[in-house]
């Protein structure tokens, strides 16, 4: 009679492995369709304006510079965006099991301003989309254009980028 010992690195060994890299491969995968998913439905309800201007129209210097970027949220006061620990003065914060309150016991609150809103307020959002214009601290360049918008948080300020759907998990 033989026993069996596993031994790590025999072949039993390396199908196991191979089979958790695979479902961990899958869960990766999954986890970034849903915030793929996450981004577009918030992009529904974030937009960004950029109007222009003509500085020293018909001269040789002439040229466009950004007037203004101008960010709007038309979220329910309900929506993910408008809902935090009002005026908690915590730098950040995770959620009671319970959801209610902050884990400092600041109670949630919805119908609070979309915190992106300050970001953009306060010159803490800068343009990572195509024509990046790094003359201007937010890279935005000067062209005329509205639209939905897709934003990052990075640590010390947040991203942003035009919308441009795709149907997560088909992504070439
Ligand atoms: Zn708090
Ligand atoms: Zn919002």
């Amino acid at each position: 009679m033989t026993e069996y010992i596993y031994q790590p690195g025999t072949a039993l060994g390396e199908a196991e492995r191979k089979a958790e890299h695979e479902q961990r491969m899958i869960e990766l995968q999954t986890s970034a369709d849903e915030r793929q998913i996450e981004r577009e439905q918030a992009a529904r309800f974030h937009s960004v304006t950029v109007t222009t201007q003509l500085d020293d129209e018909g001269t040789l210097d002439e040229c466009r510079r950004v007037d203004q970027v101008k960010f709007t949220c038309t979220a329910p006061a309900e929506a993910e965006c408008r809902t935090y620990p009002d005026s908690c003065g915590c730098e950040s914060f995770a959620w009671n099991e319970a959801r209610t309150h902050d884990i400092e016991g600041h109670p949630r609150t919805i119908g609070n301003e979309c915190w992106m809103q300050g970001w953009f307020d306060n010159e803490g959002a800068v343009y990572v989309g195509d024509g990046v214009d790094d003359m201007r601290d937010d890279y935005v360049p000067a062209v005329n254009r509205t639209g939905l918008v897709v934003i990052s948080p990075i640590e010390e300020w947040i991203e942003w980028d035009w919308f441009t759907p795709s149907v997560a998990g088909s992504k070439s």
